[in-house]
Parts: C-alpha cells; sequence; structure tokens
C-alpha cells in the first residue's frame, strides 16, 4: 500500500470512508492522522511478528530496558521516515490537497516522562531497533503525561495532560496477558521438608494489563517492542471493600506520571508504581520464558534486565522473590541469577535525588518484598563485615537498611552486575565520592556509558534541511554511521558549505520567530543571536545565572549610551515541578524580566527575552535547529550528563557552558575553540562542598554588576507584589548561594563577550559550526547503546 503514491491514495481514501462513514472531503485531520497511522501498524505488522517470532525461537540473549518514564514525542514523523515512506505518503497526500504536517500536527505527544532520563530511555529504544538489537521497554501506560503548562501572568499554571483523549493508534491492547500485583495483605510462613515457605496471604490485587507499541528501526525489518502497563480493578474485587472506592484505587496506580524530576515525591502511590512496573514486567518476561525454557537456572544467560535509575529498583527483591518462592531455589543461586540480570544506571549525585523510604510505608505495602529486602541487607552487611571486620561506621554508611529507611540506590549497587554513570565525569565522581565506598569494595561493577541521542530524531528528522545537505556532501552513510559525520570536517572551509548550513539556519530561525510570533505576538530579529536554555528549571541548572546577566545589559544598555551589544534573542524554554516554589519563581522572574527587556524602545533594540512555553519533544524538535548558542550553565558537578547540549551541537549550535557532565566532552571533540567554557571546575565546587570559603556577598558587595541586578530583585524595579523574588534574593545572600551563581557571574560574562565578538565574524561562526556538527556523530545514542550492549548486556544483533 505504500508502493507508490498511487496505491497509497487508493488505500488511503478507502480506508478513511470505510472507518468513518464519511467521504474524504468532509474528513478532519484527526480522521486522516489515525487512518494513515492504522495503515503504518498494518503495513509493520508482519515484521513485527517475525521480530517476535525470531526472539522466542532464536537462542539470542534479550535485553529490557525497565524505565519509569519514556519520554517519546510524536511517532508518525519518525515512523514514516524510518520505514522508508515518507516521501510517498507526502506527495500522495500533497495531491489529495493535504500537508503531512497538517496531520502530524493532530497527533499528541506521549510525554510520559520529566526530562533527560525518559528521554534518553525513548532515544535507547529508537537505536535498539536501528542496530537489530534484541532490547525491549517496560514502562508504565500514565493516563495523563507531564503537564501541559500555560503561562498566565508571568506564572506557570498546570493543566492535566491528555494524550489518550483521542486514542492511541501505535498501541495494541492485550487483555490476555494482563497479570496480578499484589499489595497489602501480609505473609506466612511454614516449614516444608526443613526449608522455610513464604506465602503472601490476602493482599489487594491490582491488574495489570499491557499495551504494546512497535519500535521500528531504521531501514530495517526489526520492530521491537515497548510494553506499558496500566493498572485495573480485579474482575473479583475484594470482599468487603467498597467498589468505586477500590476501582477508583487502583486505576490511580497509572493515572498520573509524578512531575517530580529529582526530589523524591515520598508518596506511597509512586513506590505503588514503581513496584508494579517491575512486577507486572518481570511476571511477563518469566512467564514466556518458562513456557519455552521450562526452568529458570540459565535465566541470567538468556535475559539481561537493565534499570534506568532506582525507580525500578524493586526488579532485584521481586526477581528474588519469583526464584524463592515460586522455583523454589536456594538463596545462593537465586542471587546468583538475580545479580547476573540486572545493571543499573545512576543519574544523580545531587543527594536529595537519591531515592530513601520510610520502612513504615515500605513493609506493609510490600511485605514479602521487605522481608526479602531485609535478607539482602543482611547478607551484604555481613559481606561488609568479613572485608572490613569492626569497621561498623563504613557498614552504616552502606548498608541498604538503616535509620528506618530503605536506600534504593544501596539495593541497586547490592543487586546488580554492573554499575554506570552517564558522563566521563560523572562516573568518576560516583567512583571517587558519592560511591566511593561501593567502589572500593567491588570496582568491578562500576563504569562509564556516556549518554546520547537519536539522531535520527534530532537531525534527520528535526532538520531534514541540513541532513540533506549533510548528504550532499558526504553521502548517506552517516544515518546509520552517525560518527561518518566526521567527514564533514573536509567542508569546514568550503564556502558553498558555509553558505548553505548558515542559510538553513536563517530559514529555521525564521520559522521559530513566526511560531514565537504566533504564540505570543511578539516580533523577534531572526538575524539576531538566538541564545537558548531549554530544560527543566532547576537551582542546579542556573537559569538564573542567564537572567542575572541579562538585567546586567539591560542596565548597561541604558546607563551607558556607549555601550552597544550584538542584537540577540534570549529564548527560554522550562518546566517547574508544581510544588518546587523557587523554580517557579524563576519562571515568573523571567517573564517579569521578558516584559521589561522588550517593552522598554532602547533596551528591545538590541535584546529581546523570549519565554516558550509548554516545552516538550515536538517544541524541542523545532527549537533546537533554530538555536546559535546552547547554553549548558549548571554548577559544575551537578548535570549528570545532559543530552540537549548534544542536540544543540548535532544542530550546529555552539556551547557556552560549564565544564559539567557531557559538556567536557563535547569540548574534548571539538576542541577548545569550539566551545566557550566558563566557570568553576567540578574539582573547585566539591572542595568548596567540603572545605567552605565562599562567601557570596563579597561578589554581591565587590562587583557592582552584580550588586545591582540582585537589588532589583527586592527593590521594586519589576512593578510585581512586594516580596515576589524575595526567595530567589535570599537564595544568593542569605543562604551564600549554593549554586555559585555570583561566583561564576564575571566568568560567564566575559565568556558571553568572547561568543558575541566571535559571532561578528560570521565566516569563522559557521566553521565552527560545522566542526560541532562533525563531530557530533560520537554522542549519537547508536554509540552509547553499542557500548551498553558489549560492555554490560552482552546481547548481539538479532
Ligand atoms: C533533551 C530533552 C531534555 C533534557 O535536556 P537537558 O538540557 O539535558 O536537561 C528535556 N526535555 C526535553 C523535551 C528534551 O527533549
Amino acid at each position: 500500500m505504500f508502493s507508490s503514491k498511487e496505491s497509497f491514495q487508493k488505500s488511503f481514501l478507502k480506508r478513511l470512508e470505510m472507518t468513518y462513514g464519511k467521504t474524504f472531503r468532509e474528513s478532519t485531520s484527526r480522521d486522516q492522522y489515525n487512518t494513515l497511522g492504522n495503515m503504518v501498524r498494518e503495513y509493520i505488522s508482519t515484521n513485527w511478528i517475525e521480530t517476535n517470532e525470531k526472539n522466542r525461537s532464536a537462542n539470542n540473549k534479550q535485553v529490557y530496558y525497565f524505565s519509569i518514564e519514556f519520554l517519546l514525542g510524536k511517532l508518525m514523523g519518525q515512523n514514516l521516515l524510518n520505514l522508508g515512506i515518507r516521501d510517498v505518503v507526502e506527495k500522495g497526500l500533497e495531491e489529495l490537497g493535504i500537508s503531512l504536517s497538517d496531520i502530524e500536527e493532530s497527533e499528541s505527544d506521549a510525554g510520559l516522562g520529566n526530562g533527560g532520563l525518559g528521554r534518553l530511555a525513548a532515544c535507547f529504544l529508537d537505536s535498539l531497533a536501528s542496530l537489530d538489537l534484541p532490547g525491549h521497554g517496560c514502562g508504565i501506560r500514565y493516563k495523563h503525561g507531564l503537564f501541559d503548562q500555560k503561562i498566565a501572568d508571568g506564572y506557570q499554571v498546570e493543566y492535566p495532560e491528555q494524550w489518550l483523549r483521542h486514542g492511541n493508534v501505535w498501541e495494541v491492547r492485550k487483555p490476555d496477558q494482563a497479570v496480578d500485583i499484589a499489595f497489602w495483605g501480609s505473609t506466612e510462613s511454614r516449614e516444608v521438608d526443613g526449608k522455610l515457605e513464604f506465602k503472601h496471604v490476602s493482599p489487594e490485587t491490582v491488574v495489570a494489563v499491557p499495551y504494546d507499541m512497535p519500535m521500528i528501526g531504521y531501514e530495517t525489518s526489526t520492530v521491537n517492542t515497548l510494553r506499558l502497563w496500566s493498572a485495573e480493578p480485579a474482575h473479583h474485587p475484594p470482599l468487603n471493600r467498597d467498589l468505586l472506592t477500590y476501582k477508583r484505587e487502583t486505576e490511580a496506580v497509572s493515572e498520573f506520571l509524578y512531575p517530580d524530576d529529582t526530589h523524591d515525591e515520598g508518596k506511597i502511590l509512586r513506590l505503588k508504581q514503581q513496584y508494579f512496573l517491575v512486577s507486572a514486567s518481570l511476571q511477563s518476561i518469566i512467564r514466556s520464558f518458562r513456557k519455552k525454557n521450562g526452568s529458570l537456572h540459565n535465566f541470567h544467560e538468556m535475559v539481561a534486565i537493565h534499570i534506568n535509575d532506582t525507580h525500578p529498583v524493586l526488579a532485584i527483591p521481586e526477581l528474588m522473590r519469583i526464584l524463592l518462592d515460586e522455583e523454589r531455589m536456594e538463596w545462593e543461586e537465586a542471587w546468583e541469577i538475580t545479580t547476573k540480570t540486572i545493571s543499573y544506571t545512576n543519574h544523580t549525585t545531587l543527594s536529595e535525588a537519591l531515592e530513601k523510604w520510610p520502612i513504615y510505608l515500605f513493609k506493609p505495602l510490600l511485605p514479602r518484598i521487605y522481608l526479602i529486602v531485609e535478607e539482602i541487607n543482611e547478607r551484604y552487611c555481613k559481606a561488609l563485615w568479613e572485608r572490613y571486620p569492626g569497621d561498623w561506621n563504613r557498614i552504616e554508611q552502606m548498608a541498604i537498611l538503616a535509620h528506618g529507611l530503605v536506600k534504593m540506590a544501596h539495593l541497586a549497587i547490592a543487586g546488580s552486575h554492573s554499575v554506570n554513570g552517564v558522563a566521563k565525569i560523572h562516573s568518576d565522581i560516583l567512583k571517587m565520592r558519592e560511591m566511593k565506598l561501593f567502589y572500593e569494595f567491588e570496582p568491578e561493577k562500576f563504569n562509564n556509558k556516556t549518554n546520547g541521542i537519536a539522531h535520527r530524531r534530532w537531525l534527520l528528522k528535526a532538520n531534514p534541511e541540513l541532513a540533506s545537505t549533510i548528504t550532499e556532501a558526504i553521502g548517506e552513510r552517516w544515518v546509520k554511521d552517525p560518527e561518518y559525520l566526521i567527514q564533514l570536517k573536509r567542508f569546514i572551509y568550503d564556502e558553498g558549505m558555509k553558505e548553505k548550513t548558515a542559510k538553513i539556519k536563517q530559514v529555521r530561525k525564521e520559522l521559530l520567530a513566526q511560531k514565537i510570533f504566533e504564540q505570543s505576538s511578539m516580533k523577534v530579529d531572526p538575524s539576531s543571536i538566538f541564545d537558548v536554555q531549554v530544560k527543566r528549571l532547576h537551582a542546579y541548572k542556573r537559569q538564573l545565572l542567564n537572567v542575572l546577566h541579562i538585567m546586567y545589559l539591560y542596565n548597561r544598555i541604558r546607563e551607558d549610551s556607549n555601550f552597544s551589544v550584538y542584537p540577540r534573542t534570549f529564548i527560554f524554554g522550562a518546566k517547574a515541578s508544581p510544588g518546587y516554589y523557587y523554580a517557579k519563581k524563576v519562571i515568573k522572574l523571567i517573564n517579569s524580566l521578558a516584559e521589561k527587556v522588550n517593552s522598554d524602545p532602547k533596551v528591545s533594540k538590541m535584546i529581546k527575552v523570549v519565554f516558550m512555553e509548554n516545552y516538550r519533544v515536538s517544541l524541542a524538535e523545532s527549537i533546537f535547529p533554530a538555536a546559535d548558542v546552547s547554553e549548558q550553565i549548571s554548577t559544575a558537578s551537578k548535570e549528570a550528563s545532559g543530552t540537549g547540549n548534544m542536540k544543540f551541537m548535532m544542530n550546529g549550535a555552539l556551547t557556552l557552558g560549564t565544564l559539567d557532565g557531557a559538556n567536557v566532552e563535547i569540548l574534548e571533540s571539538v576542541g577548545p575553540s569550539n566551545i566557550f567554557t566558563f566557570g568553576l571546575t567540578a574539582e573547585q565546587v566539591l572542595d568548596y562542598y567540603e572545605n567552605g570559603g565562599y562567601r557570596s556577598t563579597e561578589y554581591y558587595h565587590h562587583d557592582v554588576r552584580i550588586r545591582q541586578a540582585a537589588d532589583q530583585l527586592i527593590n521594586g524595579f519589576f512593578h510585581e507584589t512586594e516580596g515576589e523574588f524575595e526567595a530567589i534574593y535570599d537564595s544568593l545572600i542569605a543562604h551564600n548561594d549554593q549554586y555559585f551563581v555570583l561566583k561564576d557571574f564575571s566568568s560567564y560574562a566575559e565568556a558571553q563577550e568572547r561568543v558575541e565578538q566571535t559571532f561578528i565574524n560570521r565566516g569563522e561562526w559557521q566553521e565552527k559550526s560545522l566542526i560541532n556538527i562533525a563531530y557530533s556523530g560520537s554522542f549519537s545514542s547508536d554509540r552509547t547503546i553499542k557500548e551498553y550492549a558489549d560492555g554490560i548486556w552482552r546481547i548481539k544483533p538479532i
């Protein structure tokens, strides 16, 4: 049906009429979208079945990527592209008088994630399928993804996201493969043949129903599966329970994605979600494994399970439970299989983000799992005691259960065979500082896997004009082999190439300017520098540093008639966690500043400030190609890797960044003259934390630029309610600026001047931009996934 324009049109029209009982002329773009989606699903169904068949019959190890988040975005465009049918469809529709991009608009973003961690999982699924690797995702089918953000009077307002409102063409419900998840109740034990047997009695059951989504590889027949679980009430609800309450409580388990990036929400529902995800996924993996293999003695040879951060760490005690209670294995064998199956990625060193669950919540909700965790802890502490006899202090620091808490990261390290960080510097900090004791105990477990991004989404799909220009220059090999982009180095000084890529950037800036106008009726100058900071709003990401610098420019332009800057548009996009007071204040501050700057006749000739609302994957795809400057200005040591930095680089933006996360590796790739770095190093930051010695008030008193901007937060400058930005002021002054904003200010301002000087020399800028694109191939998630496949999972292509 996609073999030619004509045959596509024929089946498309026929289906549209059959499905909706309308003529083509009467159909809406949503009808058209659904029709096209169903055609694509049917088109890939044979390959999907065959991939599953091959995986079942071949003796090929499978990996399952457990993640509480998958930030997929829209799927239609990428699927058409990967299947090589985008052109046929686009041309066919064009002749019918409709545009593919209009149809794509009616798809909702699958926003089942908060930010980097969830997007990483989505990029990984693209690479797994495209590399023909037998790898599948396991997640939760949240009814509501990350909230929709609107800005009202400068404040963030949250609305429940509704991606399923019009259905989801990509999913297939599989009720026959549903499994039961047991919560609450109690455990009973009895001795059978000299062995204790445990039983979970009178639990409350939630039914987990799988919805499968095809993950289609690029120009290959491989179609992997993302299995998302939905919570439903059992057919036979518990006696003595109010039916409606029971229904509401069970469905609540997969109702909302927790809109919290780093802090532990501390809600029992969240723990329920975590167990729901791992128990459902493991039960279904083991059910099909048993069908084929009978016993589970070689489970770890055929199955790898990866846990994306600690949220799915209960996979460890859950797998133990199945091996012990259902398979009746001895502890030692069960533990060996479990640790050899599971591997773990750490995503943060922020201590407030390390998950810890109070035992008084954990134990009643998951009574059998708790007993197993207790035993894991006891045996782990015993091993530590044997290695470090008498070192109570060390053992206390490493224990899984301590001070009334279950420490999820400790459980993850103890129960897996691999622990990795997500960028070189992050993995080093884990080994040398945050997880030093664990590294000393089991150094062989620790390794690094620098994050990557799906270059087929973030370049090929998001920036098709740049992609074809690259292909014209070096051929299409880079699409399957992204490190081949290095061949672009031959074109760095090629005037034709420089002109073409500059033109493409210009066009994308004009498109973004148009979008900004549609959103906020604001006119921005597409020939100005597009200086972009888009990411979650968090103190450590330091949107505030960017803001203070813009305030300084504003003050200087107004006060010093000899001062001028090259025109610049500062673009922000960020969601703040709804309960994160400080972050929401910074959003308000950006909007208040935008109003000040944009309404000042003198200042707005040179600079503008834009806050784009509802930052999400689909919006990101129109922002990265239009950026000149990539703001990656986190406090060094705090950003584990970052992936936004890679998307900008791949689209030819130059990084302005600290030596943090993968910025360090971007610097190593492109060299110091093709990136703008500034600020404290991670080592300096960590030394300050350890030894003190930083006083933010010194910088406040000695730098008039800082003092003026800081004072403006509280002296009525912004015409907001009194005290509106007091918390921000206090964070800098009263609380001694924990993220070194003031310390790094001067160095940042200097780096911004270097950015400007370089941009003015357009030819030089364009060369640096090309160098960034040329070296971006090693930041493809294809490279990352190959490293996981070879180094951790030991899996081979199908
Ligand atoms: C890539 C991406 C992120 C992560 O951005 P960072 O700058 O690495 O924090 C967050 N949200 C969306 C929508 C993304 O596409």
